[in-house]
């Protein structure tokens, strides 16, 4: 049984601004193959806009990644969807973990729908921006750090998932041992001159790697800034 916050208690924040071109945006996922219905639900509710500048908020809806700034950009919202998706596949999820905060676009999905979330961004100007609009939202159940995510959060762990939004050129150690048993690693990974999405689940057994398909992500890069 997977644990879900019930999407009935929006916080505080979430309007209604452009409900209607969200909903068109969560009709081209569904024909795109996202099929959980509480992911949808929190894609229909968080308003990207918010997360964009607002130079940029005429297409905040179009299913694209934008930049956000400081060469990074917000993942694509059919990505978002789909690594939400397969982390939720993992089981009861209570706290989960997000490496690469960026606009903040992420973890605020990931909060309608998991009670905890932590967030960390090595981009300390960028980390300022999500946190003034998780503020705004009245996110509050998202807690973040400024810190190079190659070091997961040790204090934290372990976690029932985790998601890393940059591309890294190998699957972080510190990472998967953080890992609960039975949770979900969801990655892009560096392979054969491309970027692969990976799901690697912890077992009793060891790690169980699946291939999810090629995407774009921004590097995984190390050390702050
Ligand atoms: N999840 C974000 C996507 C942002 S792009 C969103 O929804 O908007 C990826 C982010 O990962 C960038 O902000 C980048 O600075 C950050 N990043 C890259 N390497 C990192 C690292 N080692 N630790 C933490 N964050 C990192």
């Amino acid at each position: 049984m997977i644990h879900r916050r019930k999407l009935g208690a929006i916080p505080r924040g979430i309007g209604m601004t452009s409900q209607g071109t969200r909903d068109r945006l969560v009709a081209r996922l569904r024909s795109k193959g996202i099929a959980d219905e509480m992911v949808l639900k929190a894609i229909a509710t968080v308003p990207r806009h918010e997360f964009v500048d607002e130079a940029l908020s005429s297409r905040a809806y179009e299913d694209s990644a934008l930049p956000i700034g400081l060469s990074q950009t917000i993942s694509q919202p059919w990505v978002v969807a789909r690594m939400t998706e397969v982390l939720l596949q993992g089981g009861k999820l209570d706290k989960v973990l997000e490496v690469g905060t960026g606009s903040g676009y992420q973890a605020a999905v990931l909060s309608l729908l998991v009670p905890r979330v932590f967030t960390v961004e090595r981009i300390e100007e960028l980390l300022k921006q999500s946190r003034r609009r998780f503020h705004r939202l009245g996110l509050n159940n998202i807690i973040s750090r400024y810190a190079d995510g190659h070091i997961g959060w040790a204090s934290q762990a372990p976690f029932d998932g985790i998601i890393v939004t940059a591309a890294a050129t190998q699957v972080p150690l510190e990472l998967t041992d953080q890992l609960a048993e039975g949770g979900v690693l969801v990655l892009p990974l560096e392979r054969n001159g491309g970027q692969r999405l990976l799901s690697i689940r912890k077992t009793e057994e060891g790690l169980e790697e699946t291939d999810l398909g090629g995407v774009i992500f921004v590097p995984m890069l190390s050390g702050l800034s």
